[in-house]
């Protein structure tokens, strides 16, 4: 099973991606988590991601693409996986649609989790994060607006996507998702 869970910052892409990951015994790939640690460890790629973060911009695509690729090679991967927060721009995709060729991998089911503007300004805000001040969170949904969101329309036409309301439980959101997994 290969899954791209997309969806703005904030929408519960991360729960939802353990709970699949947990049920599935697929691993969850976040971006996200990887830059986080890659940070905390103080490697070259935090140096480079650790300001972009901060201040709720994107790290560049290369070092993204580079980064899946190494991650969704190992051993651990060969049954499917979940991608969390990438791809988030067309590069993105476009890279993306290139390493399934290069690595002879199936098609990827898009989940994605819809929840409105103002909702995940106030769950973002909850959450406490570091880079969960108001001010970066308006940032980054804009950032997403601007782009993330075209690569909607990059699976939209594709069978394989599905727009799921993210506006409920946890649980109800996670039925949901299974609904599309079977
Ligand atoms: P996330 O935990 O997915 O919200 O990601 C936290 C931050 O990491 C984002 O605000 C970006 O700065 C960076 N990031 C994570 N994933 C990506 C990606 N696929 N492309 C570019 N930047 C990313």
């Amino acid at each position: 099973m290969h899954i791209i869970l997309f969806g703005a910052p904030g929408v519960g892409k991360g729960t939802q991606a353990e709970k699949i990951s947990a049920d599935y015994r697929i691993p969850q790939i976040s971006t996200g988590e990887m830059l986080r640690e890659a940070v905390a460890n103080n490697t070259e790629l935090g140096k480079k991601a650790k300001l972009l973060m901060e201040t709720g911009q994107l790290v560049p695509d290369n070092i993204i693409l580079g980064i899946v690729e190494d991650r969704i090679l190992k051993d651990d991967c060969k049954n499917g996986f979940i991608l969390d927060g990438f791809p988030r721009t067309i590069p993105q995709a476009e890279g993306l649609s290139k390493l399934l060729k290069k690595h002879s991998l199936p098609e990827f089911k898009c989940l994605e989790i819809a929840v409105p503007d103002e909702q995940i300004i106030e769950r973002l805000m909850a959450r406490g994060r570091a880079d969960d001040t108001e001010e970066i969170i308006r940032n980054r949904l804009k950032v997403y607006n601007d782009q993330t969101a075209p690569v909607r329309s990059y699976y939209q036409n594709d069978g394989a996507f599905v727009s799921i309301d993210g506006n409920k439980s946890i649980d109800d959101v996670y039925n949901e998702i299974k609904i599309h997994l079977s």
